[in-house]
């Protein structure tokens, strides 16, 4: 019957699922240098783009949005940091990957310049709205009825080693560890807890002035390194009448990826290859895992069995296996370049970002079973009462 009202139960489940959804696909050009010669690229729409160069194959592409040259810091957070906000607070986790060639943008737009407040990117940007809104929430909920945790952490990935950007620089490198409570998560990694935004820009500052450091004891080759910024939001409401608490948790994961270019245009070959790729074993196996997903999905669309996809093979995929494919709102930012001598780079950049669009995700909103727990005895209590007063 239509009309009799859901039970507490259905009504759960219905905010705990959502459809399936595609991997969301967007790619930032970035300004081109005086000196460089550019036109490599031409877009042709709000979601269109082309590579026109003399070396590669004419072919356009499609995805979700292309942010041209002249796109600002802010325009660029409105499309791709903004929306993402109300989903973290709802509980669902949101994962953004910056992907492309060294020197495209990616640090640009996951930081920016932390010192320009215009120039600042998505990460300080989403965490001051993100603060906005749960004070926002606070304030309607009313004194005590909801209450916000944030916490950060911050880790570089190099070499297959994981180094806690926030923790002490002697600190030992860090193992992935899995349990069934936590999932897969970093052993021993710092989370800094966070009140605001001011609070957030300090830890992002601090991390990222880390990995300059690095970079430079590395001589320049953080290129090779991925970088992780993690926000683990936690809610707890407290519903009028029954009493019951509500425990909501999402994180925000914010992958500044190593340099996308391919081992061939460095001229690695032998001994040196070999290095070259487990260096970058992390992002190697990022496209393997991407490949391999869109074939097993588009195979169980048509009744084969699950496969196994390889996240294990790097710590990369293994940390991040929910963003592809699993639980989590899924974007990424694809960064090229538009000079001419960049084009091959940018062709296998939009190459990648388009097989990635075809991954679907399963999002759902965590909430701890201690609150649906909390809910279900609330309803047994209530119909045990409803049998009382029949007898
Ligand atoms: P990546 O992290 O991909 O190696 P960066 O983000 O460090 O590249 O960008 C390389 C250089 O280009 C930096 O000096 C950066 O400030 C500049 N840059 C990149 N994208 C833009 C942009 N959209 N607007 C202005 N400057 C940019
Ligand atoms: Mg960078």
């Amino acid at each position: 019957d239509p009309n009799t009202p859901r039970s507490l139960r259905e009504q759960l489940d219905a905010a705990s699922t959502s459809a399936s959804d595609n991997v969301k696909v967007v790619v930032r050009v970035r300004p081109s240098d005086a000196d460089e010669a550019q036109g490599s690229l031409q877009q042709l729409s709000g979601t269109q783009v082309s590579i026109v160069s003399a070396h590669e194959h004419l072919r356009t592409y499609e995805f979700d949005n292309v942010l041209g040259p002249a796109t600002s810091q802010e325009d660029t957070f409105k499309v791709v940091g903004s929306p993402f906000v109300a989903h973290l607070l709802q509980g669902f986790n949101v994962t953004l990957f910056a992907y492309g060639q060294t020197a495209a943008g990616k640090t640009h737009t996951m930081t920016g310049n932390l010192k320009d407040r215009s120039q600042v990117g998505l990460a300080p940007r989403l965490l001051e709205q993100l603060f906005l809104e749960i004070s926002n929430a606070e304030a309607s909920e009313g004194e005590g009825k909801v209450k916000f945790t944030v916490k950060i952490s911050y880790l570089e990935l190099y070499k297959e080693e994981i180094t806690d950007l926030l923790g002490p620089a002697d600190a030992p490198r860090l193992q992935l560890r899995e349990d069934v409570h936590s999932g897969v998560y970093v052993e021993g990694l710092t989370e800094r807890e966070i009140l605001n935004a001011g609070d957030a820009m300090a830890v992002v500052e601090q991390g990222s002035a880390r990995r300059r450091t690095n970079e430079t004891r590395m001589n320049q080759e953080s290129s090779r390194s991925h970088a992780v910024l993690t926000v683990y939001i936690e809610s707890w409401t407290k519903a009028d009448e029954s009493e019951v608490e509500c425990i909501r948790s999402s994180r925000l994961n914010l992958v500044d990826l190593a340099g996308s270019e391919r081992n061939k245009s460095s001229g690695a070959t032998g001994e040196r290859l070999k290095e070259a790729c487990s260096i970058n074993q992390s992002l190697t196996t990022l496209g393997r895992v991407i490949s391999e997903l869109v074939e097993a999905q588009q195979a169980q669309q048509q009744g084969s069995p699950a496969r196994h996809i390889p996240y294990r093979e790097s710590r990369l995929t293994f940390l991040l296996q929910d963003s592809l494919g699993g639980n989590s709102k899924t974007l990424i930012i694809a960064c090229v370049s538009p000079a001419e001598a960049a084009a091959a780079e940018s062709a296998s950049t939009l190459e990648f970002a388009a097989r990635a669009k075809r991954i679907r995700n399963r999002a759902r909103v965590n909430r701890d079973t201690r609150g649906d727990a909390a809910l279900l005895r609330a309803e047994i209590e209530r119909l045990r009462r409803e049998l009382e007063l029949r007898d």
